[in-house]
């Protein structure tokens, strides 16, 4: 143990001064922690055992008593965890079935032994039965600019019952498994108003917050296994039945890889970045449709938002036993989820996969906190999944295109957010697990999703992209807040538009972001009456004198609108009359009721709020239009039931 310990002290010094070396020139963020890990995978036992070597440097002008690292796996331990308490269910009840943590041994760069100095602690919660946050007293306290070491031997179980990571047979999905650090934020960082450490307990609706950090990863495993992950390979070498693979990374918020024999390995290149997909060999048919999807989007948000800036990346489409781990992202590594047969017009697998990709970048890249303002990464992200598909794959047909059904996917974040328009607040920096009553997804999800197209339709698609190029050069790696987004958007519309909208939208964030209102402007009432002839003692004027003299009737004609939500938003209203006029009015959309009024040889027959449906959060889409009553020829009576069904079937099917 001694021995060890001395090797470890030169190790750390030489890893540390090695650091600069190893990074880019020019990091993409700052370095602030960094992890060496060292590991085996016993493909019998399912666990993966090794030694970690981290740093993490006090870059805040505090002086700091402790570090904070999550150990996420202990989620796994029993149906008591914080985790499994929220989300009900249970890991198992064998040994084989749990999964854990377990610290062997820690110790410091001097080579104190730091394990008496270790904490289990539950600061969201105070469960006594969760152990996903390790508290752990420093011998001297870090002083500002002061990097701390830490050497970890640990052995990591992994469950059975896969929910992200864990193993099937002899696939390996393996994720949240190293002690890692939380996220020390000075004071004035996002919300802190005093510096501390943000490192939460791993709740069943949470996803995560990191410090973008440098890995050093060595495994060993099984020789028959093919391995991806979100490094870049430095070196494979073999060793009879097992062998070790090494990866870097750099400037990535985890590291996951997964390992299984019966992957299909296909390489593939857009511009500078090198693409990696590993998919099961019975759906290597469907490898085309998977790559020709993460270049869609690559193209797309290197377009609107701006460069991927990493040198490859990974994806993967875990096979059937191992579903469990579809759909999760880990910045340059991420899953996809599909199944052996999946028609061309379905574009299910096309969409997860755009959506998984687009996490580089917001929760990649931008890296916000997910525990406590989740909105940034999962809502933002839809809202750029949902236009990245309706672009590539038809605007009306970007989820389902067949000849007898075609569904957008805006639509479908639409008709979920529509069909069940909660009062929640998308935030109130609430924490991810506190969302009431099942609300989480629709508010970090739908509804973020269908308040990003809203703004957008009222600032117009240019100025969006603008606001999102901006935020991008602005926040990369640099961890933003909702305010921070705000401002961004605040910035960007005065420079485009002046004051066209106001001095800032705060009063579009105070209502959607901030309020619990929803939104429904209605078409009430058209009302065309005709100008009745000067009667008794009048003073009319000579105009209307001639036109009542005239063969034509004329009429006052009403277009009757009523704001039925409590949001207030401007929207377009198109008025036709029977004469083939149309006027596009403006309205504000702030009274209660609102009269367009216009007196002429013509009639209106129809009125339609919001005609390019700029305003998706509107929950109703079928009273925004209505048309004058139609003849009674039986025809047009069919006819108009054909349109107010097809009005119906438009709302909730195209927009
Ligand atoms: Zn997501």
């Amino acid at each position: 143990m001694k021995i060890r310990l001395v090797l470890i002290i030169i190790l750390s010094n030489v890893f540390l001064s090695l650091y600069p070396q190893i990074v880019n020139l020019k990091p993409l963020s700052e370095r602030i922690t960094g992890y060496k890990l060292d590991v085996r995978l016993n493909p019998d036992k399912k666990t993966v055992t090794g030694d970690m070597q981290a740093f993490w440097v006090n870059r805040s002008a505090d002086t700091v008593p402790d570090i904070r690292l999550h150990l996420y796996m202990n989620a796994f331990r029993s149906n008591r965890t914080t985790m499994y308490r929220e989300m009900g269910g249970s890991p198992g009840n064998d040994e084989k079935d749990l999964g854990w943590i377990e610290i062997n041994s820690f110790s410091d760069k001097n080579g104190a032994d730091l394990i008496p100095r270790m904490q289990y602690i539950s600061p969201d919660d105070g469960n006594r039965d969760d152990r996903t946050v390790l508290r752990v007293l420093l011998p001297q306290p870090a002083m500002p600019g002061d990097t701390v070491i830490i050497n970890v031997n640990f052995e990591t179980k992994l469950p059975s019952r896969i929910r992200r990571t864990g193993y099937s047979g002899d696939f390996y999905f393996v994720a949240q498994w190293f002690p890692k650090f939380g996220v020390y934020e000075p004071a004035g960082m996002r919300y802190a108003s005093k510096g501390g450490w943000n490192c939460h307990q791993f709740h069943a609706t949470s996803e995560f917050y990191s410090n973008h950090s440098v890995y050093d990863v060595r495994i060993t495993l099984p020789a028959s296994h093919v391995v991806g992950s979100g490094g870049m390979l430095i070196s494979e070498k073999a060793d009879g039945n097992m062998k070790t693979v090494t990866y870097r990374a750099e400037d990535i918020v985890d590291f996951a890889w997964t390992a299984w024999p019966g992957y299909a390995v296909f390489n593939d290149k857009w511009k500078n970045v090198n693409i990696t997909l590993l998919m099961p060999k019975d759906r290597v048919k469907q490898a085309g449709r998977q790559l020709s999807s993460v270049k869609h989007a690559l193209e797309y948000l290197d377009m609107n938002v701006g460069p991927y800036p990493w040198p490859h990346l990974t994806f993967v489409d875990p096979p059937n036993i191992g579903a469990g781990a579809g759909g999760m992202e880990y910045t340059t590594l991420f899953t996809s989820s599909s199944s052996y047969f999946v028609p061309p017009f379905f574009h299910m697998p096309e969409m997860v996969t755009v959506h998984e990709f687009g996490h580089a970048y917001f929760m990649g890249m931008l890296a916000s906190n997910e525990f406590e303002e989740p909105w940034l990464d999962e809502g933002v992200n839809s809202y750029w999944e949902e236009k990245i598909m309706d672009t590539y794959y038809g605007n009306n047909s970007g989820l389902i295109d067949h000849r007898f059904l075609k569904f957008s996917d805006v639509s479908s974040a639409r008709v979920s957010y529509v069909t069940s328009p909660s009062r929640q607040l998308v935030s109130n920096n609430e924490y991810s697990w506190n969302y009431p009553h099942g609300t989480y997804g629709m508010m970090s999800y739908q509804k973020t999703a269908i308040w990003l197209h809203t703004l957008e339709g009222i600032i117009g698609t240019e100025t969006m992209n603008n606001v999102f190029r901006e935020y991008y050069r602005r926040w990369a790696f640099k961890h933003p807040s909702g305010r921070d987004f705000i401002n961004v958007v605040n910035d960007v519309v005065r420079k485009e538009h002046g004051q066209e909208f106001g001095p800032d939208m705060n009063w579009f964030f105070d209502q959607t972001l901030y309020g619990t209102g929803i939104c429904d402007y209605k078409v009430s009432g058209i009302v065309n009456s005709k100008y009745s002839k000067p009667e008794g003692k009048t003073d009319t004027a000579d105009a209307e004198v001639r036109a009542w003299s005239s063969t034509d009737s004329l009429y006052i004609s009403k277009a009757q609108l009523e704001r039925v939500g409590e949001v207030k938003l401007p929207v377009d209203v198109l008025i036709h009359f029977d004469n083939g006029d149309e006027v596009l009015e403006r309205w504000d959309g702030k009274e209660r009721y609102k009269d367009f009024e216009y007196k002429g040889y013509k009639q209106i027959v129809w009125v339609k709020i919001d005609p390019e449906y700029k305003i998706k959060m509107d929950v109703d889409y079928v009273n925004n239009s209505m048309t004058t009553e139609p003849s009674k020829a039986p025809l047009h009576r069919i006819a108009n039931k054909i349109m107010t069904f097809t009005q119906f079937f438009l709302s909730i099917m195209l927009l």
